[in-house]
């Protein structure tokens, strides 16, 4: 079968003929449909990510499942599922309060791949840019039946990721005011939760004046072009009475916007760090400016938990709710992946998303 494989650092994907086992105990593997192109998986490539090779790329998927090892219960062979990237125990004190993403004791990277003769690992746990890929079964979520696989694939990453950060993480009540640095793939999910979250005020800044047009599509009550020469914390606070915002977004990884994001915070209110700068990447704050409860703090992977959220967003977007028809950008071919990567650095992507159709 075909997959994008990561083979040598510093050098360029390609599409390759690659084999996959069957699934072991507690395994199940996945035809792929579609997959969605996220920036992690560039960071991969250009080391911002350290990552074993060879991997097969993606981490953004559905399908249904093909096959399933000894003692599976949660999925059957023909379901439709969205793969999560998160590898838990399940049984750990974090697993067990509802909070996987912390879980003390994640499963090692697995190699259930071939590739020219040598094992290839799965990448975040999931490897969707293949014809099949094979995972833990806690990794393979069950969704609705109508769920169009384009639009379930995007749930694994893009949208978890940042609408989980509103609910789940930040938990922003009914009324409160936020604001979201970076109106990217991610950044238009962190809106749209604030939608869902009721907020009340949900100001967008970004460098770029698509992303701002996408922002407003997504529900940001108001936009601010950066590139127009608009002082972000100025406008921020012009617009919420002085005080600043309850609830900062930042979803770039930029640590200028990472400060910014703070400076821009009401009293009281609380810094949600989405975005991933260089693992080794410090930011430089005022201590003073927590005294009045003011926080940061971090969140992975929207702090989801899959088995709950997944098919909770699948009923959203049925339900006509969740916006993704409009993140998507565009449509590819596997074998366009170093096309859709540029395109996504030029920033011409919320999302682009690969048909994938499983062959021979
Ligand atoms: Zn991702
Ligand atoms: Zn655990």
């Amino acid at each position: 079968m075909k997959a994008a494989v990561f083979h040598e650092r510093g050098g360029r994907v390609a599409v390759e003929e690659i084999a996959v086992r069957d699934p072991a105990e507690g395994e199940v593997r996945v035809a792929i449909a579609a997959a969605g192109l996220c920036h992690s998986d560039v960071s991969a490539i250009n080391g911002t990510y350290p990552t074993p090779v060879p991997t097969v790329l993606g981490h953004e998927g559905a399908g249904w499942v093909e096959a399933i090892g000894p003692g599976v219960r949660t999925v059957r062979e023909g379901d439709a599922v969205v793969l999560s990237t998160l590898a838990h125990c399940g049984h750990c004190p974090a697993c067990a309060i509802g909070r996987p993403t912390l879980c003390h004791a994640p499963p090692t990277p697995q190699t259930p791949f071939v590739f020219r003769g040598q094992p290839a690992y799965t990448f975040a746990n999931a490897s969707t840019f293949a014809e099949r890929t094979l995972v833990r079964a806690s990794c393979a979520v069950p969704i609705p039946r109508g769920m169009p696989m384009a639009q379930a694939a995007l749930i694994g990453c893009g949208i978890v990721t940042g609408v989980g950060a509103v609910l789940n993480r930040a938990r922003v009540e009914t009324g409160q005011t936020m604001a979201v640095f970076g109106a990217g793939g991610i950044g238009l999910n962190v809106i749209q939760g604030g939608v869902l979250a009721g907020a009340s005020r949900i100001i967008a800044v970004d460098l770029m004046a698509q992303k701002l047009d996408w922002a407003r599509r997504f529900g940001a009550t108001d936009v601010l072009d950066v590139a127009a020469g608009t002082d972000p914390i100025q406008a921020i606070r012009d617009l919420t009475g002085g005080r600043g915002v309850e609830h900062a977004f930042e979803a770039v990884g930029s640590l200028g916007a990472i400060e910014q994001a703070f400076a821009a915070l009401a009293p009281g209110g609380t810094l949600t760090i989405v975005g991933v700068p260089r693992l080794d990447a410090r930011a430089d704050f005022l201590v003073n400016a927590l005294r009045l409860d003011r926080a940061v703090q971090g969140c992975r992977y929207g702090s989801a938990r899959p088995q709950r959220d997944f098919p909770m967003l699948a009923e959203l977007y049925l339900g006509g709710r969740l916006k993704i028809d409009e993140l998507i950008t565009r449509h590819y071919q596997l074998d366009d992946i170093n096309q859709a990567m540029e395109d996504l650095e030029r920033g011409e992507l919320a999302r682009g998303v690969f048909d994938v159709a499983a062959g021979g």
